[in-house]
């Protein structure tokens, strides 16, 4: 009874990020122009897949491999876009919005050259129980 995957997403402006080594964790994402705050950059790409048996993978991988969408549904980022890499930081200068299938990505402040996106995966079903390294001044210490 499988159902049908979709995969969505897209980088609104290609050129406008990229994949890099960060201090944070692993890779990341960089700014490569000045984004401006408040603003759609697009979304995670990925494929949707039923939320059974990606509980645990959810709430524990480091990076955004899988967010839920629903009870139901995850997106399943694995072989997504840039956005899959996008690591968590206590002051984060971007967000995730559900938006039915899709997962949007949107800056919070203005971002300038060579910056990494983050977000705060507190708001997002990755909140576990990993150390976290973003240095920030306010950083929880955990995420
Ligand atoms: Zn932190």
């Amino acid at each position: 009874m499988g159902r049908v995957s979709n995969v969505v997403g897209e980088i609104r402006r290609p050129g406008s990020v990229r994949v890099g080594r960060s201090r944070v964790h692993g890779r990341g994402v960089f700014a490569m122009i000045a984004l401006p705050g408040r603003r759609k950059l697009g979304e995670l790409a990925g494929r949707v897949v039923p939320r059974l048996g990606l509980r645990r993978a959810i709430r524990t991988e480091p990076v955004i491999y899988y967010v839920a969408l629903n009870p139901r549904d995850a997106l399943d980022c694995r072989d997504g876009n840039a956005f899959s890499h996008l690591n968590h930081s206590c002051e984060a200068n971007c967000y995730l919005r559900v938006s039915g299938l899709r997962v949007e990505v949107y800056s919070l402040r203005p971002i300038g050259v060579g910056d990494e996106l983050t977000v705060d995966y507190g708001v997002t079903p990755h909140a576990g129980g990993m150390v976290c390294h973003c240095g920030a001044s306010s950083c929880r210490g955990r995420l």
